[in-house]
């Protein structure tokens, strides 16, 4: 039987040549889970390695955002969150158990839920503002609304982070990179000027949609620039991502928020990565609003999830994976997300 394209496009991947030592990060949790869902890790030629980057927004928030988020709940504060959060381990406890305590926490949708039950209800209302260019825009928008309303009782606790800045800090401590197959939805608000830094660090990059297809004529498209030594970015996702992204998402991002220096799981605190609320909309900080008094938690040494954030290493070679930390019971957040790398491996194996 003939051949369909996405076969002989699988044939000419594993036929790719690459040079001993050619290792592609794929930076974001969505590419990690299709890699593995479709399989194309075992498509790469024997000489490539693929790792996972910081791309999973419920990965690189740090355990002291969890401990501040169960500080707000147990103050009597509705918390409200993407679900995956709920399951995140802090240093002593996770909103999960919190939860179970009979603190009021409640698993949403998106940040518009968050601002109806703080209408609604009119009790004093948080919604941890977890994620990546993505998700900011729509956090933005609920702030502006919540503000043009003049619901008072809402308010966000932030934990929004940057990729551009954590490329350039994986660049800065990994010199063995060949190269970032670059997130789709993330570009799609940021642009492709955004790794415009990228050829200036000697590494090709290629923006990437989500189908088998996609990924795989990305992944070639990578391997080509890199046996060429062809620095340049590439965008591979023209029908959603622009050169300058999207200009509407851009400006909402920018009326509410501004850059600041940020703390992230595994790379620590990087310039510029992060983003906080601009003066106009500081009232609605719940840092500012709230006492929140956290005492620091120990490190927890035995979850390498840190390491696998960074690429070091594959998830089984941390020595709780699929063992005491399994998705049913997990120890990291890595395994917690759905986009996490830990997860990813477990469930598509
Ligand atoms: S397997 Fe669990 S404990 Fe190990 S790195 Fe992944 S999330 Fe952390």
């Amino acid at each position: 039987m003939a051949k369909t394209g996405l076969g002989r496009l699988a044939d000419r991947l594993r036929a790719f040549p690459a040079p001993p030592g050619t290792k592609i990060m794929e930076v974001c949790g969505s590419h990690t889970v299709a890699i593995r869902r479709f399989g194309i890790q075992h498509l790469l030629p024997a000489t490539v390695k693929l790792v996972s980057g910081p791309g999973c927004p419920v990965c690189v928030t740090p355990d002291h955002f969890i401990d501040e988020a169960i500080a707000l709940a147990r103050q009597g504060v509705t918390v409200t969150s993407f679900g995956d959060m709920l399951r995140v381990p802090g240093s002593r406890s996770a909103l999960e158990k919190e939860r179970a305590a009979g603190c009021d926490i409640r698993a949403v949708y998106s940040p518009l839920d968050a601002l109806r039950i703080a209408e609604q209800e009119g009790k004093e209302t948080v919604f941890l503002a977890v994620g990546f260019e993505t998700t900011a825009p729509a956090i933005a928008a609920v702030a502006i609304r919540a503000g043009e309303k003049g619901i008072a009782n809402f308010s966000l606790l932030t934990a929004l982070r940057l990729v551009p800045p954590a490329l350039k800090a994986l660049m800065a401590s990994d010199t063995e990179l060949s190269g970032f197959l670059l997130p789709g939805h993330v570009s799609a608000v940021i642009g492709r000027q955004a790794y415009d830094f990228l050829p200036g660090q000697r590494l090709p990059g290629v923006i990437a949609g989500f189908s088998a297809e996609d990924i795989i004529s990305s992944l070639m498209l990578l391997l080509e620039m890199h046996n060429k030594g062809i620095y340049k970015v590439m965008n591979n996702y023209p029908r959603v991502v622009r050169d300058a992204g999207n200009p509407t998402s851009r400006a909402v991002l920018a009326e509410v928020f501004t850059t600041a220096d940020a703390a992230w799981r595994g790379l620590g605190s990087m310039p510029q990565s992060g983003l906080e609320l601009r003066p106009a909309y500081a009232a609605m900080e719940a840092r500012r609003r709230f006492a929140i008094r956290v005492r620091p938690g120990a490190a927890r040494k035995a979850c390498r999830c840190g390491d696998v954030l960074r690429g070091l290493i594959d998830p089984p070679a941390c020595p709780l994976f699929n063992k005491a930390c399994r998705p049913d019971q997990p120890l990291g957040p890595c395994m917690v997300s759905s986009e996490g790398s830990c997860s990813a491996w477990v469930t598509y194996g």
